[in-house]
């Protein structure tokens, strides 16, 4: 973008005094040369594991980041952010972690990959994943396909937890 040189004379050009010749400014724009790409966009193509921001391991119940200086990680069953390996760990309590361990076990077995519900033989973290690049998918983002999942065994614990409270009524 070219600033006219009339504007800038009228803004700033002092009575009586003589500046240097002034010159037209020219702004370029260009892209961050650190700029990444969309993290879960190249997730989806990477088909070497990505390390991303947590211990391989902790992926299993949190989701991550790709950028590995970001600190934020979130709970897969209860999506409670945390900023360190303490949060994590201190969310122990929480108990969503059975909770997930209990519903990873019904899903296992259906053998669809759960990043993109394609039939596969292949495991990790106690889940069917077709290909490296659904881990990958897996460990920065929460996928559709177990969203669902995610949804249904909610419902089901509410009902059942309504059925007992029900239940405790009558007796
Ligand atoms: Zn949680
Ligand atoms: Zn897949």
């Amino acid at each position: 973008m070219a600033v006219p040189v009339a504007l800038i004379r009228q803004l700033c050009y002092p009575s009586g005094y003589r500046l240097p010749k002034l010159t037209r400014l020219e702004y370029k724009w260009k892209p961050a040369e650190a700029a990444k790409p969309y993290s879960v966009a190249l997730a989806r193509v990477n088909p070497t594991p990505m390390q991303g921001n947590l211990p391989n391991d902790e992926y299993r119940f949190f989701v991550g980041k790709y950028e590995k200086t970001w600190m934020a990680s979130t709970c897969r069953w209860c999506g409670s952010l945390f900023h360190n390996v303490d949060g994590r760990k201190r969310h122990k309590d929480a108990k969503c972690k059975e909770k997930l361990t209990r519903l990873y076990a019904r899903i296992l077995p259906n053998k669809r990959c759960v990043a993109c519900n394609a039939v596969t033989t292949r495991e990790y973290w106690g889940l069917p994943f077709c290909s490296v690049v659904c881990e990958n998918t897996w460990r920065f983002t929460e996928p559709p396909v177990f969203r669902s999942y995610l949804d249904r065994e909610k419902k089901q614990l509410e009902a059942e937890r309504l059925f007992r409270e029900a239940n405790a009524k009558v007796d």
